[in-house]
């Protein structure tokens, strides 16, 4: 017996693979997410095979129910409540377990939020790194984008509306408000939105409400540029204090850094000053 993970639209409900559609009709039961909400589907394409649930809070004994059911000869096909299961969604125990003895794992491909919004994105799409969803308290949200920050793949995340603005600000705080980022918002559906601009612009769209913050987001992220020397703007600027005024000094440091003469002067002026 085979396990099937069916994948199912994202908004638009013609985003349905005929496949998708005659796999679901013809196997004995399909495992969804919930159940309540893959009715619509069902109905929309006249699926009649039975439902039964499959969640994260029963993750452990379904899959093991299943299985059994599947080594007993029934056809199983698993979906989530919009896009390709196991994909920031349940499935990982079951097909893990049902691969564990020996039943066959086919994929019946279809949309997924990651590659539609990196596929509009406007950024690199031959490396990139699927975050799934940041952590929601701020610390630890702030600690994984440290850890994320010289990934030199585009970065791509889940985000809710409730988080979405909290999220683009720590992401302009840790990876640097000059990064450039897509945000998509509600692809194929009615107020599908997306906008590519800096961190730091992006922020600003969401606090005008030029970005709804309504809805479901994704939120692409060019990685960390090529490595550039590290330089010690302080320690130079310090050294040439010494023996130059400050704006001769900025100057200098300017030319071999690449750092804003402003700023560099800024700084001279705080050192001169402590
Ligand atoms: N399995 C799904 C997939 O393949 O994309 C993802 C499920 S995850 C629980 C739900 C998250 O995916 C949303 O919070 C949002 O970040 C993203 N997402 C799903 N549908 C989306 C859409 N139509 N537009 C933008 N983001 C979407």
């Amino acid at each position: 017996m085979k396990l099937y993970i069916v994948a199912t639209p994202i908004g638009n409900l013609e985003d349905f693979t005929f496949r998708a559609i005659s796999t679901l009709k013809s196997v004995d039961l399909i495992a969804a997410e919930d159940t309540r909400h893959s009715r619509t589907l069902m109905q929309h394409y006249g699926i009649e095979t039975p439902l039964v649930a499959y969640h994260d809070h029963n993750e452990t004994e379904a899959s093991e129910g299943l299985v059994a059911q599947m080594q007993q000869g029934t056809s199983i096909a698993l979906i989530s409540d919009a896009g390709t299961p196991l994909i920031s969604d349940p499935g990982y125990r079951l097909v893990k377990l049902a691969r564990r003895v020996g039943i066959e794992v086919v994929t019946i491909p279809g949309p997924s939020a990651v590659t539609a919004a990196l596929s509009i994105s406007g950024l690199p799409t031959d490396r990139f790194l699927f975050v799934g969803f940041l952590p929601s308290k701020r610390q630890a949200r702030q600690k994984t984008l440290k850890a994320l920050s010289k990934e030199a793949a585009t970065l791509v995340c889940y985000e809710s509306r409730h988080r979405i603005q909290d999220s683009l600000r720590d992401m302009a705080l840790v990876l640097g408000p000059g990064r450039q980022a897509t945000v998509a918002r509600e692809l194929t559906k009615r107020f599908e939105q997306s906008r590519q601009g800096t961190l730091g612009e992006l922020c600003e769209a969401v606090d005008n409400n030029e970005i709804v913050a309504k809805g479901e987001f994704v939120v692409v992220i060019e990685g960390s540029p090529a490595e550039t020397p590290i330089y010690d703007h302080v320690a130079l600027m310090q050294a040439l204090l010494v023996e130059l005024p400050p704006r001769k000094a900025a100057g200098i440091v300017s030319q071999v850094t690449g750092e804003s003469r402003k700023t560099l002067y800024d700084i001279a002026v705080i050192l001169k000053s402590g």
